[in-house]
């Protein structure tokens, strides 16, 4: 019999929770509010494992959104963490590790030739789009419905069902007029990519992108059916990079590098989630199209609070103290996510993961869409690398139209049924799960079996 679905240390933290932490969480998605039910408190995780305040234990698919791509609590990336708390936690002054830190991205990513460190993506999107702004002298952004880049005023716009249209506030107490200047269009439409730059391209500062969404669950560029390239390629790293033309056939990536081109606006990739996760570097290389600008998060601090903005150097210079961007953070190149950052670059960069994360994610949808079949319940199984999303829904999602028409409900139902059987994804329907290196075929055979008990209740 499957366990009930909060077990009772869990439930009497929550109600403690909740008479002081506002919803009783820190971060809106962690309540459960979507899924149903109250949720787990965690007591520790290691490897793929996360274990919970009443002695059970998960099969961890959310890896705290993302960063965990060694798995929970690794002990390499520990020690560095720990060796550099030694030397203290924060100096807020310059530091050795910083300059590593910076080296190892760049070196990893070439279109990045100048980096500042964050403490979180929010922080650097929004810092992003100022500079764009500055540079270009314009004040117009444009972003993507089911595009989400933290939770910047101006780009907490929901998406627009109709053509090019302003934005309105996806949040209570973002000032219209905040959002004025964003501009709202549908994932992969390079028609409508075509019109807005056609109608309003003189005014764009950046379009931000998601180069792989992963908030409105994971919907792939028209640009991944190409093919990728591969790690080699990436290992090899050349520091030749071209910001204007994108090899091959254009898809909607490509399509957007060159009508940002043509029009002045700088394009901005947001690699919050993609970033180290795809490859050794960033997922814009899968693709060999070069954004002006790169934001990073999650994995680059192993674990640990970080964010960071970077690309041509003739833009980043507009970056305060060489430049009359302002920009600054109390935290900023912190010590000890720089040195957990660096020993998860070494270890990724020493086992190169990636093509085995692959494999492994692959015979986890594949045994999903198979047991889909069986049992007749319907369900669409995006993914990349190891990224996916199952889908409750018979139609491809390709944008977030299509993925709205999943039935979240269904999903709960899902979740719930795999949680009590000892896996956790992330606990909503429109988010990314995950694989790490510490995943292996006796967890992934662990999850077909709860996933088709699950798909039998429903
Ligand atoms: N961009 C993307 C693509 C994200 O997924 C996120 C967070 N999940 C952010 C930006 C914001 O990052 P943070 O939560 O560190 O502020």
């Amino acid at each position: 019999m499957p366990r009930s679905l909060t077990g009772k240390k869990s439930g009497e933290l929550f109600e403690r929770a909740k008479k002081m932490l506002v919803g009783g969480v820190n971060s809106p998605v962690r309540a459960f509010q979507s899924v149903g039910g109250a949720p787990v408190f965690i007591e520790r995780g290691k490897g793929a494992g996360l274990y919970d305040v009443d002695g059970r234990s998960y099969v961890d698919y959310c890896l705290s959104w993302g960063p965990l791509i060694l798995g929970h609590a690794h002990p390499e990336v520990e020690r560095a963490a720990r060796e550099a708390l030694e030397r203290g936690s924060s100096f807020g002054a310059c530091h050795r590790l910083e300059v590593d830190w910076a080296e190892a991205v760049l070196q990893a990513v070439p279109h990045i030739q100048k980096i500042r460190f964050t403490s979180s993506g929010t922080e650097a999107v929004m810092s992003a789009l100022r500079l764009a702004r500055a540079v270009t002298g314009r004040r117009k952004i444009l972003k993507f419905s089911g595009g989400y880049h933290g939770h910047v005023d101006s780009l907490l716009v929901a998406a627009g069902s109709g053509a090019s249209t302003f934005g309105h506030p996806d949040s209570a107490g973002v000032p219209e007029e905040w959002v004025r200047d964003t501009l709202v269009q549908p994932y992969n439409d390079t028609e409508a990519l075509e019109r807005i730059f056609d109608s309003q391209g003189s005014q764009i500062a950046a379009a931000i992108v998601e180069p792989v969404a992963a908030n409105m669950g994971v919907v792939l560029p028209s640009d991944a059916e190409q093919g990728s390239r591969t790690e080699s390629d990436c290992a090899a790293g050349a520091r030749e990079v071209s910001w204007t033309a994108a090899p091959g056939r254009e898809g909607f990536l490509g399509t957007l590098r060159r009508l940002a081109s043509k029009h002045g606006a700088l394009l901005i990739f947001d690699e919050v989630v993609t970033g180290f996760r795809l490859r050794y570097g960033a997922a814009a290389q899968e693709w060999g199209i070069v954004p002006d600008l790169t934001i990073l998060g999650k994995i680059i601090g192993g674990g640990f609070p970080a964010g960071a903005y970077g690309g041509r150097e003739e833009v980043m210079r507009w970056v305060s103290p060489e430049g009359p961007v302002y920009q600054a953070g109390t935290l900023s190149g912190n010590p000890v996510a720089a040195a957990a950052g660096l020993a998860t670059f070494k270890l990724l960069k020493k086992t190169l993961p990636y093509s085995r994360l692959k494999r492994l994610t692959e015979d986890l949808t594949d045994g999903i869409r198979k047991q889909s079949r069986e049992s007749g319940v319907p369900v669409q199984v995006n993914s990349i690398g190891s990224m996916f999303t199952v889908f409750f829904t018979s139609q491809i999602v390709k944008d977030y139209d299509s993925a709205k028409a999943s039935d979240a409900a269904a999903f709960g139902r899902f979740f719930q049924g795999i949680l009590r059987r000892g896996v956790y994804f992330p606990p909503s329907q429109f988010e990314t799960a995950f694989l790490s290196a510490a995943h292996t075929s006796k967890e992934i055979e662990k999850t077909l079996d709860a996933i088709r008990a699950a798909f039998k209740e429903i």
